[in-house]
């Protein structure tokens, strides 16, 4: 008998639905012929968002130097970049030494859990979450476990939950500001209390801050890293987002705080970012540009820019639908939407957004993909011009007119 090829085990727990069996479905149905609006990914180019041209115009520049592998931390130039940020951001005490370029932040991201985590030990990671934490958690043969942030409460994290859940097994806390998928952006006193927990409890900060300049209304965003010399945060952002450039795969993870107390883990992440050798150089190359150069996200999300008016226009239309309710992104590309459980009573969300795909050629994700317990919430990646928008907020209005008349 031949032996089957089987997954790990160490998959058991992984799942990215994002990428997931409901967009393979889409995949199958366009190899078909038909046309989908989809709702489901943060990536902007596709959307005619492109990046800023002095970014692209310098990597052609410098392709024909960028053959070679570089530092396994990265460059020297655009790693300094990365450091006049921090500068910039309030973050105190960072050297070039501090700072790791990687294939886009999720390299990083996976890496970091990797170097950190023993079988068992717990992360707190927020829910709904972007799911690529609980997975590589999970993977690096860590527990996730989830905190609450409060929808009531403009998606802010639920302090006291965080607290709660807290064991002498946890080693992290994951602190997603601006937040996908909610687009939530906390306020300094919310980051100054999830400090005092990783204080009291020696806990590391791991920061995701790669929306940071996508944000509107004229709020500003602080950096939980900029708020205490004493805690050690490992913060991570790069081009994907800000600068519309995903597929560059261009971004950086700055160590900083209490360094000294994490001297053993930062060798082991020097180990492993030297075996894989190093981030793409092309990708690192752009990222001194862009930090440098016009900051044209701005002109995005000023009242009447592209993305704010697609923001307005879609919680606009979003909750008008009977049952839907809908807390205001402040930042970030995302909605994450509530179904009155009474009106459209789901039980498998999965399912909901299959039906959703299959009547209405609209893809987004369900709501448990981002570890949300409850099959009531779904995302919508508002990234259509105005337009599509409109077209697929009143498809998904249709498919919920006869969703509760079933
Ligand atoms: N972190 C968050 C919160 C994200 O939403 C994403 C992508 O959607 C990433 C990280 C991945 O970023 P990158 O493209 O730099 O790998």
């Amino acid at each position: 008998m031949p032996k089957t090829v089987a997954k790990s085990s160490k998959l058991a727990n992984v799942c990215y639905d994002i990428r997931g069996p409901v967009l393979e479905k889409a995949r199958q149905m366009e190899e078909e012929g038909h046309k989908i609006i989809k709702l489901n990914i943060g990536n902007l180019a596709v959307f005619g968002l492109e990046p800023p041209d002095e970014i692209v115009q310098d990597m052609i520049r410098n392709l024909s130097n960028a053959a070679g592998y570089t530092d396994s931390k990265g460059l020297f130039a655009p790693r300094k970049s990365v450091v006049h940020y921090t500068q910039e951001k309030g973050i105190r005490g960072v050297s070039v030494d501090d700072v790791y370029l990687g294939n886009g932040a999720s390299e990083l991201i996976a890496m970091s859990m990797n170097a950190l985590l023993d079988d068992g030990d717990e992360v707190l990671i927020p829910s709904p979450d972007y799911p690529l934490y609980t997975a590589v958690v999970a993977l690096s043969s860590g527990t996730p476990v989830h905190y609450l942030c409060d929808e009531q409460s403009d998606w802010l994290p639920d302090i006291a939950d965080m607290r709660a859940k807290i064991t002498p097994r946890t080693k992290a806390i994951v602190v997603i500001n601006p937040n996908n998928p909610t687009g939530a952006l906390y306020p300094e006193s919310v980051l100054q209390e999830i400090v005092e927990l990783a204080r009291e409890h020696q806990l590391v900060i791991f920061a995701d801050e790669i929306y940071d300049k996508t944000l509107y209304d004229g709020e500003t965003h602080t950096s939980i890293a900029s708020l205490a010399d004493d805690v050690f945060f490992v913060t991570f952002n790069g081009l994907s987002k800000n600068y519309r450039s995903c597929g560059y795969r261009a971004g950086w993870m700055v160590v900083s705080g209490d360094k000294r107390r994490a001297r053993d883990y930062i060798e082991g992440l020097n180990m492993l970012a030297s075996m894989r050798l190093c981030a793409n150089t092309p990708g690192q190359l752009a990222i001194q540009t862009a930090l440098g150069g016009y900051q044209s996200i701005k002109d995005l999300v000023v009242p009447g820019g592209r993305l704010c008016r697609q923001r307005d226009l879609a919680h606009k239309l979003l909750t008008e639908i009977p049952g839907v309710t809908c807390v205001k992104p402040k930042a970030a590309l995302y909605m994450f939407p509530r179904l009155d459980p009474k009106m459209y009573p789901i039980a498998d969300d999965q399912q909901f957004a299959y039906e959703l795909l299959a009547e209405e050629k609209v893809l987004i994700v369900q709501g448990t993909g981002f570890n949300w317990a409850q099959p009531d919430h779904f995302r919508l990646v508002f990234l259509p011009n105005t337009d599509d928008l409109t077209e697929a907020v009143g498809r998904i209005a249709r498919f919920l007119d006869h969703y509760r008349k079933r």
